[in-house]
């Protein structure tokens, strides 16, 4: 098979960080085979829609895109090209053969597993449309090539690594223990030859991955199952990475090590994304969350008391069925008192399969949209409270590449804020002091810290 790059991928990704992930590991399992990434459907011999099932309106708008799809094929066909369609991701493994019922012009509909079987399930598709939604026995991350470097690089600076997959914890509410199996950890020896090989390639900062990423506990190269923190640790060793990250946690698995090591690991970056969905007690229990408020309100507490400055971030879900106007109120409760930095907000939306979906105390969607509405205005105060605190103080950024204006550079300060600031020198990958001195639109604007004004138009 060609090697040469003149075949051309555009691979659509929706959902969460894991799905980006995969993205690239596709385009990764696609090189050899000779395809370099377009960003241009209407140029693509492949197209590829890694898709996300989290909520009905994304899957809805995957049918949708495969109309759009549909027609951009018959115009390439009828200029005498070709192209194949995939659909990869969640909704690929949860409705299977459905799509291909659905939606004309599929060839292949494949489930987040067999990613490394891709060129072959391709050459298959060419003859019979194919669905493969198998949890096949074989790890696709022991099979999934790695990129070489300059497509690291192109990458940029900061890079996701996904370290667990699957859940088993069974909210009620959720599709992920059905679309993406049981939790599954990757062995640390694996993890580490990844990241060694992405930070040799220019990368500095790293975010681990997992649906259920504090639940970590791959095999170390002592035989022993290692924690988290453990895994941190033995990275936070790798010369060169500077920073390393982790998302989505659950609360029942914030252990007293993954506490800790935010007050005395200084590669692990003060951010703390920490899904709590509800403030009720009542609908933490209907949500199968095995927490309950007070039990995240003191998770908090001891955090904050290692590193008072973490960024806190949080998922919550208006609406839950049964979900009363006091329920409600209690979560707007927990907001106020703990003071978010970041969160995602939705209203909730039956999954069919899910337990949650068959209960009849359905709430209107109307009281879902007010309830949304009134919890991300708090929110957004609480975003720009934290953003205005920033002002005035000196942080550190990761440079990530040249901004919008000549001689800007953009970069992430250690709570992920965007900070935009005069680059004078400053290149992709280093970490330089930056003075906040106000807030863009987008982002925090800033000085270099490191250099006199006076020796600006040196
Ligand atoms: N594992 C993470 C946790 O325990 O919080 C979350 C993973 S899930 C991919 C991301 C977020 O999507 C959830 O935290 C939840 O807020 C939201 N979500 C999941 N199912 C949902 C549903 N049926 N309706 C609305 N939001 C949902
Ligand atoms: Fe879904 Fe997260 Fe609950 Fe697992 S822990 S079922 S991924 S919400």
């Amino acid at each position: 098979m060609a090697q040469d790059g003149s075949r051309k991928v555009y691979v659509k990704s929706y959902g969460c960080q894991m799905n980006v992930y995969d993205a690239q590991r596709m385009a990764d399992v696609l090189a050899p085979e000779g395809f370099s990434e377009t960003t241009e459907m209407a140029d693509a011999d492949l197209v590829v829609l890694n898709t996300c099932h989290i909520r009905e309106k994304a899957a809805e708008k995957v049918y949708s895109e495969l109309g759009r799809v549909r027609e951009m094929r018959r115009d390439r066909e009828a200029a005498g090209g070709a192209m194949q369609v995939v659909v990869a991701g969640c909704v690929a493994q949860a409705e299977g053969g459905e799509i291909l019922r659905r939606a004309k012009g599929v060839d292949l509909v494949v489930g987040p597993q067999s990613y490394h079987r891709l060129p072959a399930l391709l050459d298959a598709a060419r003859v019979r449309p194919v669905v493969d939604t198998d949890f096949p026995a074989d790890s696709k991350f022991d099979a999934l090539p790695q990129p070489r470097p300059e497509r690291t690089r192109q990458r940029g600076v900061s890079a996701f690594v996904t370290v667990q997959e699957g859940c088993d914890k069974f909210c009620t509410f959720c599709v992920v223990p059905y679309t993406r199996g049981a939790e599954v950890s990757r062995p640390v020896t694996a993890i580490l030859a990844e990241v060694e090989r992405l930070v040799a390639a220019g990368v500095r900062e790293v975010s681990l991955l997992g649906q259920n990423v504090n639940a970590y506990h791959g095999e170390g190269p002592d035989g022993a199952a290692w924690t988290l923190p453990r895994l941190m640790r033995r990275l936070a060793e790798t010369p060169g990475l500077a920073r390393i990250r982790y998302t989505t946690s659950h609360p029942g698995d914030m252990d007293d090590d993954l506490i800790a090591l935010h007050g005395d690991l200084p590669a692990a970056m003060p951010y703390l994304h920490l899904p709590v969905q509800s403030g009720s007690d009542a609908i933490l229990a209907a949500m199968n969350r095995r927490h309950g408020r007070d039990e995240y309100l003191r998770i908090i507490e001891r955090v904050r008391a290692v590193r008072p400055d973490i960024a806190l971030s949080s998922d919550f879900i208006v609406g839950f069925p049964g979900e009363t106007d006091a329920d409600f109120r209690d979560t707007m409760a927990l907001i106020a008192e703990v003071g978010f930095a970041a969160a995602y907000s939705f209203k909730y939306s039956p999954r069919p399969g899910t337990p949650a979906a068959d209960n009849v105390a359905q709430i209107p969607e109307d009281v879902k949209t007010a309830r949304l509405h009134e919890l991300q205005a708090l929110l957004d105060r609480q975003l720009r409270a934290f953003n205005a605190a920033t002002v005035g103080r000196t942080v550190d950024v990761l440079v990530e590449k040249p901004g919008k204006h000549p001689g800007q550079m953009v970069g992430k300060s250690p709570y992920l804020q965007a900070v935009a600031f005069e680059g004078r020198g400053a290149q992709a990958g280093d970490i330089v002091p930056v003075r906040i001195g106000g807030l863009g639109n987008f982002s925090l604007l800033g000085e270099r810290a490191d250099i006199e004004p006076d020796r600006e138009s040196a």
